[in-house]
């Protein structure tokens, strides 16, 4: 079977004047200036990843068994330069200022309140030198004085390839489970973390997974939304 690769290699136009300028502006000595991040931070929207109606308190009215879930925006404009910049020209500067976005638009943790990264596949870790999502957990968890939690792990590590729902729905369903040293707290509220909500199959899956353990509280955070189907 012919395997689906995503170009990785070729870089933004901004790497090839400078290494670290602003995905936004151009400002040279950093990858997100302050402008471009609260400009991002300002124009956030809450909308329902699932019905794309817009939220009130993360809630959505309609989808009532999806728990509060928070999503910077589209993966379009700044948001889908700064997710594809981190993640394929593996810019891991990005991650702290991504991270710092999550934290203005996430409410006061209650405590305690566990950060739980979607684990990425082992090969595309290693052919971009980092766990992208891993490392934002990381930083917002220090932002947030909080518990980071590798809680799921890859039970394959597959990509998927089919792009629509039915069939990424299938092969989530089998892609975490959870580590064997996870042991669930069933006081403690636990935010999963990703990066792009497709079709919400990944997030669906791992949310069920996690609360299987004797979870009680879940909320979700994305950086964006994509709409490819
Ligand atoms: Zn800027
Ligand atoms: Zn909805």
């Amino acid at each position: 079977m012919p395997k689906k690769v995503k170009n990785t290699t070729f870089p933004s136009p901004f790497d090839l004047i400078a290494p670290l300028s602003c995905r936004g502006c151009g400002t040279i000595g950093t990858a997100l200036c302050n402008r471009c991040k609260n400009y991002i931070i300002s124009n956030h929207t809450a909308i329902c990843p699932n019905c794309k109606e817009p939220i009130i308190n993360a809630k959505c009215q309609k989808c009532i068994n999806l728990p509060p879930t928070y999503i910077i925006g589209e993966r379009q404009d700044l948001i889908g330069t700064l997710i594809h910049d981190y993640k394929y020209n593996s810019i891991r500067a990005l991650a702290k200022p991504l991270a710092e976005i999550l934290d203005e638009i996430l409410p006061p943790f209650k405590s305690p309140t566990i950060i739980v990264p979607l684990p990425t596949i082992s090969k595309h870790i290693r052919l971009r030198g980092l766990d992208h999502t891993l490392l934002i957990a990381k930083h917002l968890s220090k932002l947030r004085n909080s518990e980071c939690s590798q809680a799921l792990v890859r039970a394959h590590d597959t990509v998927q390839v089919g792009t629509d729902h039915k069939t990424r729905a299938k092969q989530a369903q089998n892609a975490y489970t959870i580590a064997n040293r996870f042991i669930p707290n069933p006081e403690a509220s636990y935010l999963l973390l990703d990066d792009v909500w497709t079709t919400g199959a990944s997030m669906l899956s791992a949310n069920k997974k996690l609360r299987a353990t004797g979870v009680n509280h879940t909320t979700i955070a994305v950086l964006a939304l994509s709409r490819i189907n």
